[in-house]
C-alpha cells in the first residue's frame, strides 16, 4: 500500500499550484470550460484516455490496466455565484467562488490519478476518473449519465467520492446508509383573476390563495410525517403583485423539500401537490396551478459493506475517523452514478479547516455539528480550506479507498 503513495511528497507542490490556479479561476455550474480543459490536460499528461464534453463540460479519464474491478473516482468542478471574501493571495476576483471546495476535489482526484498511474505495476483493473460539472444545481451527474456515460465507458464496480468540509483538516467523517438528504425544489404558480382592489368579489385573489398554501404546507411535516421520520418543507420565495389597490393575476412560490427516505420523500411530495391543488380549488381558481421542478437531488446512500471497507482501510492508514451521528440535510448528485450503474457507492467528508481554530472543547463537540467562531463552512464567502494537509489527505483517501478494490499484483 505504502508504495502506491510513493512520490506524493514530490507531487504536492505541483498539486498546490493546480489548486491555487483552480481556486483563482472558478466557473459557474455548466460553464466549467477552463476547469474541464485543465483537468483533461492533467489526466492526458498522466497517461489516461480522456474524453471531454461528456454531459456538457464533463471529463472522463480512463486507465485500463489489465483484469480487475472498475473503480470510479468522482470529483465535481463548479463554483458558486459568490464574491470571495477570504483575502487569500489566490482569491477569485471574477464574482464566482469555489466556496464549496470543488477545487480541492479536482486537485485530489488529479493527485490520486497521478499516483495510481505512476504505480500501475502494483495493481490491476480499470480506473475511471470522473470530473463532473454542475453539482450545485443538481444537474451534472444526470447530464453525464444521459450522455451515454454507462455505455461509453467501462461500467464501474464501485463509485467513490469525497467532499471537503469545515471539520479540522485530517479528520474524515462518514456513515453507512443514508448520508445526505434528497432535495426537491420546484416553482408553484397559482392563477387567480386580476382586478381592482376595491372589488375583490370580481376577482380570484392569488395572494390569499398563496397565503393559504404557505400555511397549509406547514402541516405536511407536522401532521403527515411520523415522529420517527424526518423531512423539511420550506417555502423560500413568494412573489405576487405590485400595487396595494390591484389584485394580481398570479402568485409564484418556490418550495424546497428535504427528505431522508424514498417513501417519506414521495409522501411529502404528494402531500405538497395535493395541498396546492386543493387550495387553488378552494379559492375557486379557474386554472390549475403549475408545479414545475427546478432541480432534484437524489438521496446519498452509502453501501454498508463498501463503507466498512473504506473505513477500515482509512483507519489502518492512520486516518482519524469521526462517526456521523445524523445524515446531513445538504444534498449531492454523486449517488446517481452508483444507482444507475447498479453498484455500491461510498461518499465521505474530509476536514479542511485549520486545526489551530479548534479548542479541545470544540473537538469534543464536533459530532454535534457545532463550529467554532473562526471556522467558515461551505458556501460561506470566507470558506478557505488550508492547503496542507487537506490536499495531501484528500489524495491519500482516494488512493487508499481505490486500492481496496483494485487487484494487487
Ligand atoms: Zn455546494
Ligand atoms: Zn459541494
Amino acid at each position: 500500500m505504502t508504495s502506491l503513495l510513493d512520490g506524493l511528497d514530490d507531487l504536492l507542490p505541483q498539486l498546490h499550484d493546480t489548486y491555487r490556479d483552480l481556486h483563482a479561476n472558478p466557473e459557474l455550474s455548466g460553464q466549467e470550460h477552463r476547469t474541464a480543459a485543465l483537468a483533461a490536460a492533467g489526466l492526458r499528461e498522466r497517461g489516461y484516455e480522456v474524453t471531454e464534453n461528456v454531459g456538457r463540460t464533463g471529463v472522463v479519464g480512463v486507465l485500463r490496466n489489465g483484469d480487475g474491478p472498475v473503480v470510479l473516482l468522482r470529483a465535481d468542478m463548479d463554483g458558486l455565484p459568490l464574491r470571495e471574501d477570504t483575502g487569500l493571495p489566490h482569491a477569485s476576483t471574477n464574482g464566482v467562488m469555489h466556496a464549496c471546495g470543488h477545487d480541492v476535489h479536482i486537485t485530489c482526484a488529479l493527485g490520486a490519478a497521478d499516483l495510481l498511474a505512476r504505480h500501475r505495476d502494483a495493481w490491476s483493473g480499470t480506473l475511471l476518473i470522473v470530473l463532473q460539472p454542475a453539482e450545485e444545481i443538481g444537474a451534472g451527474a444526470r447530464w453525464m449519465l444521459d450522455d451515454g456515460f454507462l455505455d461509453r465507458f467501462p461500467r464501474p464496480d464501485v463509485c467513490l467520492g469525497q467532499h471537503v468540509g469545515p471539520l479540522p483538516a485530517g479528520v474524515v467523517t462518514v456513515r453507512p446508509g443514508t448520508m445526505m438528504a434528497a432535495a426537491d425544489t420546484f416553482t408553484v404558480r397559482l392563477f387567480g383573476r386580476a382586478g381592482h382592489g376595491s372589488t375583490p368579489e370580481r376577482t380570484i385573489d392569488p395572494i390569499v390563495m398563496a397565503a393559504s398554501v404557505v400555511l397549509r404546507l406547514q402541516t405536511v411535516v407536522s401532521r403527515e410525517v411520523g415522529a420517527h421520520e424526518q423531512a423539511v418543507v420550506t417555502v423560500g420565495s413568494l412573489h405576487a403583485g405590485e400595487a396595494a389597490n390591484v389584485i394580481p393575476d398570479e402568485a409564484e412560490l418556490k418550495v424546497n423539500v428535504r427528505s431522508f427516505d424514498p417513501l417519506v420523500r414521495q409522501r411529502v411530495l404528494d402531500a405538497v401537490r395535493r395541498v396546492v391543488l386543493a387550495e387553488a380549488r378552494a379559492s375557486g381558481a379557474e386554472r390549475e396551478p403549475e408545479i414545475v421542478p427546478l432541480n432534484a437531488f437524489p438521496l446519498t446512500v452509502n453501501d454498508t459493506g463498501a463503507t466498512e471497507r473504506v473505513v477500515t482501510a482509512l483507519r489502518e492508514h492512520g486516518r482519524v475517523l469521526r462517526p456521523m451521528r445524523f445524515p446531513l440535510a445538504g444534498s449531492e448528485d454523486f449517488g446517481l452514478f452508483g444507482t444507475e450503474a447498479g453498484c455500491p457507492s461510498v461518499y465521505w467528508f474530509v476536514g479542511g479547516a485549520d486545526h489551530a481554530l479548534f479548542s479541545p472543547e470544540d473537538l469534543e463537540r464536533l459530532d454535534d455539528g457545532v463550529l467554532p467562531a473562526g471556522v467558515a463552512s461551505n458556501h460561506n464567502t470566507r470558506f478557505a480550506p488550508v492547503l496542507d494537509p487537506t490536499i495531501r489527505d484528500g489524495v491519500v483517501n482516494l488512493v487508499v479507498a481505490a486500492a481496496e478494490w483494485l487487484s494487487r499484483k
